[in-house]
Parts: C-alpha cells; sequence; structure tokens
C-alpha cells in the first residue's frame, strides 16, 4: 500500500492566475495558463500510480506576493478549499493547512480553525516567509499550538528564498535554492532551540531535508567544540542541550530527492521510522512513478519498506483502524 505524502493543490483562482504579473517581477512561477497543481492532476496521478491515499498541501507560491493584509484571507481560502477537497474526496485525499507561523494571533487561530473545524490533518509552512524563518520568536505561539493539536508539521520551501539573485536561471530556484533554504531554515529551528522547546513537535522536512543530513556533521562539530573552533564565530546564546544531530532524529523527512544515494542517506540518518515516500507530483507529475521506483529500488527489508510507503504517514496522519481498514480493502479490490 501507498501513502503519498507530498502532492500540491492550488485553489482554481490561484492556478489560474498569471504569475508574471505580480508586483511587476519574473520571479513566480509562470503557469500560462497550465498550472498543474490542481485536484484533477493528484487524482489522475494517485489513480495511475495505485495511490491509496493522497495528502494534499499548497506550496502557495503566491502568497509571499500577497500584501499583509491579504495574507490571512489567502491561507482561510486554501484552508476551506482543502476541507471541501478532503470531503469530496473522502478516504482517498486529506488536507494540510498552509499557515504563516510568524503571522501573529489571527493566524494562529486560524492554524486552530483548520484542524479542529475543519479537520485538517497538519499543517504546510514555508522555510521562509518574506524572508522571516519559523525559528523567529513571533511563530513560538504556533509551535505550541501544533504541539498541543499533535498533528504534523510538514515544512517546504516557498518558490525562492536565501541565494534567489543567483538562482533565476537554468531552473536553479527550484534544483538548489528551495533545497538550500529549507536546509537552512530546519537548522535554524534545531540551534536556536525550537525542536529543544518543543519536544512533541512532529515535524517533517520536505525533499528530504534539503541536504541538512549531509551537514549535520558540521552543525554537530561546531556545536560540540565551542571555545576549540572559536574561529567559526559565536554560538551564543546557547539553545539546545544536545548535539544538533539529536534534534534531527526527532524530524522526519520525505524521500523527494530524485537520488538514491541522497534517499539512503536520509533514511541511514534519522532511521526507517522517520522516512516517508512522497513525490512531490503534481507539479511534478510525470515523476511520480519514478518516485515509487526509488523506495523500491532501496531494496529495504519488507517492515521497513512498508514503514516508508505507508505505515510512518498513517501514524503522522493519526489514521484510524477503521481509516486503514478501508484503503487495505480498496487496494485489494480489482481496478
Ligand atoms: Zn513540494
Amino acid at each position: 500500500m501507498i501513502i503519498e505524502w507530498h502532492t500540491h493543490v492550488y485553489p482554481p483562482e490561484e492556478a489560474a492566475a498569471d504569475s508574471r504579473a505580480w508586483e511587476g517581477k519574473n520571479l513566480g512561477p509562470a503557469w500560462d495558463g497550465r498550472c498543474p497543481m490542481t485536484i484533477d492532476n493528484v487524482m489522475d496521478a494517485h489513480r495511475r500510480s495505485g495511490v491509496a491515499l493522497s495528502v494534499i498541501s499548497n506550496a502557495a507560491h503566491y502568497i509571499r506576493y500577497k500584501s499583509d493584509a491579504d495574507e490571512l484571507k489567502a491561507v482561510q481560502r486554501w484552508s476551506d478549499y482543502a476541507a471541501e477537497l478532503q470531503a469530496k474526496h473522502a478516504g482517498e485525499v486529506l488536507g494540510f493547512a498552509t499557515i504563516l507561523p510568524a503571522a501573529g494571533p489571527a493566524m494562529v487561530k486560524e492554524a486552530e480553525r483548520a484542524i479542529r473545524q475543519l479537520g485538517l490533518r497538519g499543517f504546510f509552512i514555508h522555510s521562509n516567509h518574506k524572508g522571516i524563518y519559523p525559528d523567529n520568536d513571533a511563530a513560538r505561539p504556533f509551535w505550541e499550538l501544533a504541539e498541543d493539536l499533535d498533528v504534523p508539521v510538514f515544512i517546504h520551501p516557498p518558490h525562492a528564498g536565501i541565494g534567489e539573485e543567483f538562482v533565476g536561471e537554468y531552473r536553479l530556484a527550484s534544483s538548489i535554492g528551495r533545497p538550500a533554504d529549507l536546509c537552512l531554515a530546519i537548522s535554524r529551528l534545531i540551534v536556536r532551540g525550537i525542536l529543544e522547546d518543543f519536544p512533541r513537535l512532529k515535524l517533517v522536512g520536505s525533499h528530504g531535508g534539503g541536504g541538512i543530513c549531509e551537514v549535520i556533521g558540521r552543525m554537530n562539530y561546531a556545536y560540540e567544540l565551542q571555545d576549540e573552533a572559536y574561529f567559526l564565530g559565536s554560538y551564543a546564546p546557547m539553545k539546545i542541550k544536545h548535539e544538533p544531530g539529536y534534534y534531527l532524529k526527532k524530524m522526519y523527512f520525505d524521500s523527494v530527492t530524485y537520488h538514491l544515494p541522497a534517499a539512503r542517506m536520509v533514511l541511514d540518518t534519522v532511521g526507517p521510522d522517520h522516512f516517508i515516500y512522497g513525490s512531490d507530483a503534481p507539479p511534478l507529475t510525470v515523476l511520480k512513478p519514478r518516485a515509487i521506483q526509488m523506495v523500491k529500488e532501496m531494496h529495504l527489508p519488507q517492515d521497513q519498506e512498508e514503514k516508508v510507503f505507508w505505515r510512518n504517514a498513517a501514524k503522522l496522519l493519526k489514521l484510524s483502524e477503521a481509516e486503514l481498514a478501508k484503503l487495505h480493502a480498496k487496494q485489494s479490490e480489482p481496478a
């Protein structure tokens, strides 16, 4: 059985919008009337690949181009639409609310509404929003809420972040800029003590963590050496009680790397209980079979492969026994 952790949908009016017009900049993705992030594309790829359940989230690349006053409306609109899709495709689709963690009390209230009232199953946050990273003190009420609600928080890059002035060519914003921003955001959540202060958080990194599992050794020695590495700069104020790798292992990561050695490194770093299959399809709709194949090519023992393909996701999503039984029954029906 497969649970798909990573697919994106836009509300129809955002899918129809031409991002080239935003603030006169040509930074946003230009859909030219063909935005791939639609529920129809999700369901089509889902059925063709034999997926049992797809989690839909909204990467909301458009949100950085909204005025502060319009952000909340855009967030509410997606939550309502995600709940609508969850009801329409009951048993096949679960939705995450897209939340801006540092946007103040009204946003935190909206986050609570999305879970408690609308029944969405988790939060999607950007690795940074308008230059603010989610370790910002303004985001602490959000982290408190996420821990209280006990739902997963899926951290994912926005359209562009760190170094975006250098990634405008050759699709580097997607291939390099976004993972780099995510890696930075996760490292900041660790050293700034968010995972220390909110130990029950279920934080899930997209794209295998954007390289954080490769550089974690450097983070560890930067912490461990303290005065011996004075020339690397200050480590104050100290916010953590363990080396960064300790907190990294509390996190979960999806498999969206499209590179087998990278996926193996993530799994080796955090273990099979914290590694989750995902494809990022749509928008990368044609790549979904490749994403599934890559996990198969990891040649994991069966119990581990099951964890990666669905058991870990099922646990994070808190699927009930009844929900799981339905998914299993549906999988065994002839197509
Ligand atoms: Zn994505």
